[in-house]
Formats: structure tokens, C-alpha cells, sequence
């Protein structure tokens, strides 16, 4: 198959699998790379770096840096940063933090809705990882309020839905200078998913702008939850900035449909990536 899935996700965040299994799943469908990227966290790095360690597969270490414009949640991944930059670690400390706090508003506004979730269960399925809307989301399932994730999101907990609760975070461009402060290669997750999930609305081309000022090496134009419009669209868009197109499956495990592999980066766009880093 080849080709680098630089976007995944693992127990560490709102995956189900082990950094171990994605390790496992990515050589069997012979892919070159693997972007190892949790929700604001760089746990998972140590056991991905041994799972691969000896083999054919390169992992890429790095994480999905949840960010906010106008209350709603911005995704920039952030690839090869140094997990022991103090301003960034920060910054995640932080957002761990913040995500337990959202968290448990979110609950009480289930409540006020008249879904009994409990926050000790949704402590529970989060383990130790940063909690997120998922987590949030089968803990509500199993109270059998709804019958699956899918449903949770579409009636409650999509961005702007009744119990959804937005995150404080740094700003898009922000975020993209710290990860470039961290060392690390910035890329624009799934442009086309903000604002409507299934509306044509994506980012805006100004933002994508002020973020390529900041240093933006990338736009993730090709995501599977990405109409054929998003992907014209944000591809004509990182041409027109000179930037990178990149691909990643957002693979969560069972968490989501997304199969591991299922949207792949060339390496010589990979190589481009690398090169940011010594530009
Ligand atoms: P959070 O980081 O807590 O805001 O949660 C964001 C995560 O929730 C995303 O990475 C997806 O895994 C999931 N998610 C967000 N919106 C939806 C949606 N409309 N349907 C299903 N999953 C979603
Ligand atoms: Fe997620
Ligand atoms: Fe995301
Ligand atoms: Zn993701």
C-alpha cells in the first residue's frame, strides 16, 4: 500500500486501540508512515516509538492541538515537536485541565436535559487521557438515552448543539507558533469540518491565511469525512499558499468508522513536510 496515514489516534485520547495495535495494523497493510497524533497529549510517543523501533514502519510523533476561533474548536496537528518544550507542555497541562472542567459542565448540561449521565463513568472510560466529547458520548449511549455516538453528537453534543460545551484554547495561529516554537511541523486538520459538520461550510481562506503567515506548512485536504467539494476546495487553497496537501485517516479504533490507511500521504510530500523543519 506505502504512503504515510499521518493522522491517528490511540487509547491515549479518544481512540480504542493501543499505540501497539496501530503499530501492528500499519505494517500489515504495508503502509511506509504512521502519524501518531492524540488530542493534546504526547503520551503515546515512548510505546509507539519502541512498537515500531526494529521495523519498516516510521512513525511520525506528534499531536492533534486543539485551538478555538469564535467557540468553536480548531485542530492543527502538529508533527515532530519536542515533547519537553515547556511552553507547549504547558499549554497541554492546561487543556487537560480545561477539558476536565468542560467536561463535567457538559454532564450537567445532560442533566439539565434529563439524560442521567454520571461523571465517575465518564472518568472511567477516559482512563487517563484527556477527556473528549466521545468519552462523554458513550458514557450517554449507556444510559440508553441514545442508541449509539453517532446519535449523541447529532442530537446534543456537535459543535453548537444543546449540551455542547466549547473549550478555552489558543487562538488557530497561535497554536501554530507554538508548535513551530516546539520544533514541530504545523498542519491544518480537516478544514472542511468546522462550523456545520454537514453543511459545505469550512474554514475560512483568511484564517488559513493568517495561519500560513505563522508559519502553517500544511492543510489535511484529504480526510475521509471531507466532501469532493472540501477536498477541491482546500487543495486549490494550499496550492495558492504554496503549502503542503496532506492525507491521514483520523482513525479512533471502534470510536469511529475510519479505517487505519484508509487516506494516505506520498512520502516525497512527507520529505516537503521534513523540509519546513530545516527551512
Ligand atoms: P473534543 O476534543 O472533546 O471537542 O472532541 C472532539 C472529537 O469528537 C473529535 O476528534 C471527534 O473524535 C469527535 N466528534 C466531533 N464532532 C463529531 C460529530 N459530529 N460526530 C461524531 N464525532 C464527532
Ligand atoms: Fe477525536
Ligand atoms: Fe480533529
Ligand atoms: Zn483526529
Amino acid at each position: 500500500m506505502g504512503g504515510f496515514d499521518l493522522h491517528t489516534h490511540t487509547m491515549f485520547s479518544d481512540g480504542t486501540t493501543t499505540p501497539e495495535q496501530n503499530v501492528r495494523a500499519a505494517l500489515e497493510l504495508g503502509l511506509d508512515g504512521l502519524g501518531v497524533t492524540d488530542h493534546d497529549t504526547t503520551e503515546p510517543f515512548e510505546r509507539a516509538r519502541s512498537a515500531a523501533d526494529g521495523t519498516d514502519l516510521e512513525v511520525v510523533l506528534g499531536t492533534e492541538f486543539s485551538a478555538e476561533h469564535e467557540g468553536f474548536s480548531v485542530h492543527v496537528l502538529g508533527f515532530w515537536i519536542d515533547p519537553g518544550f515547556a511552553l507547549l507542555a504547558d499549554e497541554l497541562d492546561r487543556l487537560r485541565d480545561e477539558r476536565h472542567d468542560r467536561a463535567q459542565r457538559i454532564v450537567e448540561r445532560f442533566r439539565s436535559l434529563d439524560v442521567p449521565v454520571r461523571f465517575e463513568r465518564v472518568l472511567e472510560l477516559a482512563g487517563n487521557a484527556p477527556i473528549g466529547r466521545p468519552h462523554i458520548a458513550q458514557a450517554v449511549v449507556e444510559t440508553g438515552a441514545a442508541s449509539s455516538t453517532g446519535e449523541v453528537f447529532d442530537r446534543y453534543l456537535a459543535d453548537g448543539g444543546p449540551a455542547y460545551v466549547a473549550k478555552h484554547a489558543v487562538s488557530p495561529v497561535r497554536a501554530v507558533e507554538l508548535l513551530v516554537a516546539a520544533c514541530g511541523v504545523a498542519v491544518l486538520a480537516h478544514p472542511g469540518l468546522y462550523g456545520a459538520r454537514d453543511g459545505e461550510q469550512g474554514i475560512d481562506d483568511e484564517l488559513v491565511e493568517a495561519m500560513t503567515g505563522a508559519g502553517l506548512a500544511g492543510i489535511e485536504a484529504d480526510h475521509p469525512d471531507h466532501t469532493e467539494a472540501h477536498r477541491t476546495r482546500y487543495r486549490d487553497l494550499a496550492r495558492g499558499l504554496g503549502i503542503a496537501v496532506t492525507a491521514g485517516s483520523d482513525y479512533h479504533g471502534d470510536a469511529k468508522t475510519n479505517r487505519l490507511g484508509s487516506a494516505t500521504t506520498p512520502r516525497e510530500v512527507v520529505e516537503q513536510l521534513r523540509g519546513w523543519l530545516r527551512a
